[in-house]
């Protein structure tokens, strides 16, 4: 706990990137995933830290130095005519969406620095929204009215209730990866991922699906009208510097 409270001061967090891609194989998104390099232990996923940070009120503080290395990066990307339309999604955490001021500080921080509102796209999941549903539509509401985009991560593994999903300025769901894993291997998730389309497609909404890993994964979706994929098939989360140079000669598409 000590040593994580040292690595948020210490600024030991990277940013891997990992592409989003339309159905034609166009770069069109990165989400940022954040690691731990470890000056022992080497890169240590967020899967071990993320939990440990909530548990002892350092959340926050982790939170706040992810949403600035991602808007450092944003601002980068969009300098640069390659990946001037590159769309950077952001992970939150529960704490961060419902910290006080939270929208006003965001808005001002897009501001301050000149990045495009419409580039950013923050993920949360539904239990996020659910927690307070009210100061979530406030935060979204003020956020999406200049621009910033939200995304339901890991969605059909919640609540999702169809009530909110229509009253919330929403712009993506993501299928979560449990149920692309089992399309060919399990009939029934293969009908959730299909009715996930569909009811993206129903709410004029973009529909994602992460964890795509296979061919017949990707062709599965394809054939069912998803229309934009993430997962090891196309690319894994890597550093900056390596997410350019894969990229570096492929088309990247605005959406
Ligand atoms: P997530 O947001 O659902 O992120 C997707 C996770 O799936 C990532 O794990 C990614 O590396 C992994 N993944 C991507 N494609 C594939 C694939 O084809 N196959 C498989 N097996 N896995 C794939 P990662 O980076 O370890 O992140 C785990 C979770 O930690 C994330 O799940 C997210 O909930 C959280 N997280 C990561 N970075 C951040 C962050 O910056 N802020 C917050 N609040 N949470 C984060
Ligand atoms: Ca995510
Ligand atoms: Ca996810």
């Amino acid at each position: 706990m000590r040593e994580l409270r040292e690595a948020i001061r210490e600024h030991q967090f990277e940013l891997y990137y990992q592409p989003q891609l339309d159905v034609d194989g166009v770069l069109v998104g990165a989400e940022a995933l954040v690691r731990w390099n470890h000056p022992e232990r080497g890169v240590v996923s967020p899967i071990e830290f993320i939990p440990l940070a909530e548990q002892n009120g350092l959340i926050l503080g982790l939170g706040h130095e992810v949403l600035e290395l991602g808007l450092e990066q944003l601002k980068k990307w969009q300098q640069v005519p390659h990946y001037r339309s590159l769309k950077l999604s952001i992970n939150l955490v529960p704490e961060q969406f419902y910290e006080d001021g939270f929208a006003k500080s965001l808005e001002a921080l897009l501001t301050e620095r000149e990045i495009d509102p419409k580039l950013l796209m923050l993920e949360f999941t539904e239990s996020t929204l659910l927690d307070n549903l009210e100061l979530a539509r406030f935060n979204m509401q003020q956020l999406s009215e200049i621009g910033v985009h939200f995304a339901i991560d890991d969605f059909g593994t919640g609540y999702s209730s169809l009530t909110y999903l229509s009253q919330l300025p929403l712009d993506m769901l993501k299928i979560d990866q449990s149920f692309v894993r089992n399309i060919g291997v399990n009939v029934k998730d293969a009908a959730i991922v299909r009715t996930i389309i569909d009811m993206a497609y129903t709410l004029d909404m973009s529909v994602l699906a992460e964890g795509v890993e296979t061919e017949a994964q990707r062709k599965f979706l394809l054939g069912h009208g998803c229309t934009l994929y993430q997962g090891y098939l196309f690319g894994r989360p890597v550093p900056v510097d390596r997410f350019e140079a894969a990229w570096a000669v492929s088309a990247v598409k605005s959406v």
